[in-house]
């Protein structure tokens, strides 16, 4: 039966053994507390400067271990996280990509490389997180011949079909109360500010009933191709995000002019 009141979903982008220590224990404990099934989005062989943010963590993969056990999702965040293509995305709400235009026999090469390392951790990744959601048809033919069927991001508020495999939606950064619909609210440990964590702590609390897996929430759903309304409304939901993107790095351009010109 489909849930009549909206199901968040959470989560956890960028991990790998150099993720902030301090910043993941927080996470952590709100994963511990509320016992939450969350997706692991874990890069298998991480050679992004920007996240190599605490010295490599010797118990990182036995904590992801741990955490598959307990029934979080692993989830293939790319490859190497090296972001250098600028070809556009299937879901285009970044100019940088891992993937997208990248030639398929590479994506290949990346996918099944990932894939191998992370079985090699013990770790079964099952759905796609693509990083800064950069993919294109390659990625999901090369995906699907690699056996995952599974893909976090998307803007449509339910589990559906598209290009072979089932999108979990992923439209959130931060929690908000939704009328109805499955949500995914997606964290990035590095940058998850003391406040943040702590209004995700609020929200979690006050939304227990409703916080799914993505076990469950496939089992409450009938993943079929999305509607002309859902995909118009898609569309649109994409060029709010976007925009409202665009005026938040003008925003800061104008406050770093404004405080050079004053300094
Ligand atoms: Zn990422």
């Amino acid at each position: 039966m489909i849930p009549q009141s909206a199901q968040y979903l959470l989560r956890f982008d960028d991990l790998c053994p150099t993720v902030s220590r301090e910043r993941w224990q927080h996470c952590r404990s709100l994963i511990e507390e509320f016992r939450l099934q969350p997706i692991l989005a874990i890069i298998p062989d991480n050679q992004d400067p920007e996240l190599q943010v605490s010295p490599p963590n010797p118990q990182f993969w036995d904590e992801m271990r741990a955490m598959q056990a307990a029934k979080a999702t692993i989830g293939l965040h790319g490859y190497r996280h090296l972001c250098a293509s600028g070809s556009r995305s299937l879901v285009p709400l970044q100019d940088a990509s891992e993937f997208a235009g990248v030639p398929v026999e590479i994506q290949r090469l990346w996918i099944h490389e990932g894939m191998r390392m992370l079985r090699e951790q013990g770790l079964n990744a099952s759905i796609w997180v693509a990083p800064r959601h950069g993919f294109d048809a390659n990625t999901l033919r090369v995906l699907r011949a690699e056996g995952i069927k599974l893909l976090s991001d998307g803007l449509i508020p339910r589990p559906f079909l598209r290009d072979g495999l089932i999108w979990i939606p992923q439209q959130l950064w931060a929690p908000v109360e939704k009328p109805s619909g499955l949500w995914t609210i997606c964290v990035h440990p590095n940058a998850a500010s003391d406040a943040q964590i702590a209004d995700l702590r609020v929200f979690l609390r006050s939304h227990v009933q409703q916080i799914t897996s993505v076990d469950r929430a496939l089992a409450d759903a009938l993943p079929n191709e999305p509607s002309i309304v859902e995909r118009i409304d898609e569309t649109l939901a994409s060029w709010r995000i976007r925009t409202a993107r665009a005026k938040k790095r003008l925003q800061g351009s104008v406050r770093k002019h404004v405080a050079y010109q004053t300094s």
